[in-house]
């Protein structure tokens, strides 16, 4: 694999975002260099509403507890700042 390709893994799964419940029967794995399928425990975000969200053992998804979630904003990663962006842009739209 090109190492500049982003791997997208279809979700047979066909889970919904339990806030805005947009199907979000794909993932995106953001890292290149070793870029990876889904698994159970995974973090996600819901690319509609920026919802931090984990998979769980049958892949559907569940919202990130208060510990996965201060874990993510302690390491600045770029999942959490993509979240950040996308709620932003989600919450404007909304109210
Ligand atoms: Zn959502």
């Amino acid at each position: 694999m090109n190492s500049l390709e982003l791997k997208t893994t279809r979700l047979m799964s066909r889970p919904h975002c339990p806030r805005c419940s947009t199907l979000l029967d794909a993932a995106t794995d953001t890292n290149l260099q070793d870029p990876r399928t889904p698994k159970p425990e995974d973090l996600t975000i819901c690319i509609k509403c920026g919802l931090l969200l984990v998979f769980t053992a049958d892949m559907s998804l569940r919202r990130a507890t208060i510990e996965e979630i201060a874990y993510l904003q302690l390491q600045h990663s770029k999942l959490w700042q993509m979240a950040e962006v996308i709620a932003r842009r989600y919450t404007s739209r909304v109210n």
